[in-house]
């Protein structure tokens, strides 16, 4: 079944694949956890409501993109502290 991705909860700055989706039972419309690893490796959750087989399939890397994206930000906030003389680790 087609999975509905509603959001992103970037929790781990270390570790990307530790990143929670946020996703929409396509039967009965509740929300499900998942790990950007979990939809990484194409694994299949079941709905914590309805027992609906939920497919993590990443549908043209859509999710890999924002957590690229997500990465490049936090890169940048980085270097941007860093010239100005300061110091962020987030990861
Ligand atoms: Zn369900």
């Amino acid at each position: 079944m087609q999975n509905q991705i509603i959001g992103l909860v970037v929790s781990n700055m270390v570790n990307v694949d530790f990143w929670k989706i946020l996703l929409r039972c396509p039967k009965c419309g509740i929300k499900n956890e998942a790990t950007l690893g979990q939809i990484k490796r194409g694994e299949s959750i079941q709905c914590i409501a309805c027992a609906t087989k939920i497919s993590l399939k990443d549908e043209n890397g859509r999710v890999a993109k924002v957590a690229k994206q997500v990465q490049d930000v936090i890169d940048s906030l980085e270097k941007t502290v860093e010239k100005i003389g300061g110091s962020l680790k987030l990861k």
